[in-house]
């Protein structure tokens, strides 16, 4: 296992789209593996594989409580096949290191997706970890929580990033 870099706003890699993941070998193991040590290492409650440069269907959360027992869940090829009701939650991203907003998300979603095997799986979720599945979907899609941001509140957001991504910020996956 290796702690990788996590590639922040306005990297335009995180602007694409990752394509299906098609074999099911140990390469795909080793990127999984990666993605959970830098998450804990970070620490995040999930990550997609864009986010560490690998433009592939495969995402990773774990948003299990402090006290609880770790709910690592490993997605490849993930598809949200039902979600109901709205939400509307305060979300972060280790992309967009030091904003958070309130992001419009469904409160239920039913993820189906395959293991690293590439065994079919279904999962039920609400709460952070439906809100989860759908943020690291959206990484897929090469979209970011600020996308999905009212425009004031986006111009609002590019305003202060001009002014960080001039910083040398310390970097959270040394
Ligand atoms: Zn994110």
């Amino acid at each position: 296992m290796a702690l990788r870099e996590i590639l922040r706003y306005p990297e335009p890699l995180l602007k694409q789209k990752s394509v299906p993941v098609t074999e099911f070998n140990d390469e795909l193991k080793q990127l999984a593996d990666d993605m959970v040590e830098t998450m804990y290492d970070a620490p995040g409650v999930g990550l997609a594989a864009p986010q560490i440069g690998a433009l592939q269907r495969l995402i990773i959360l774990d948003c299990s409580a402090k006290d609880e027992p770790d709910d690592l869940l490993v997605a490849v090829n993930p598809e949200i096949i039902a979600a109901e009701g709205d939400s509307l939650e305060e979300e972060g991203c280790l992309s967009v290191p030091g904003y958070w907003a309130n992001v419009k998300r469904r409160a239920t979603a039913t993820l189906r997706y395959q293991d690293t095997d590439g065994n079919f799986c279904e999962r039920e979720a609400d709460g952070l970890l439906a809100i989860g599945m759908q943020h690291e979907i959206d990484h897929l899609e090469g979209v970011l929580f600020v996308d999905r941001l009212s425009p004031l509140k986006r111009s609002i957001f590019r305003k202060k990033s001009v002014s960080y991504t001039h910083l040398t910020l310390p970097t959270i996956c040394s």
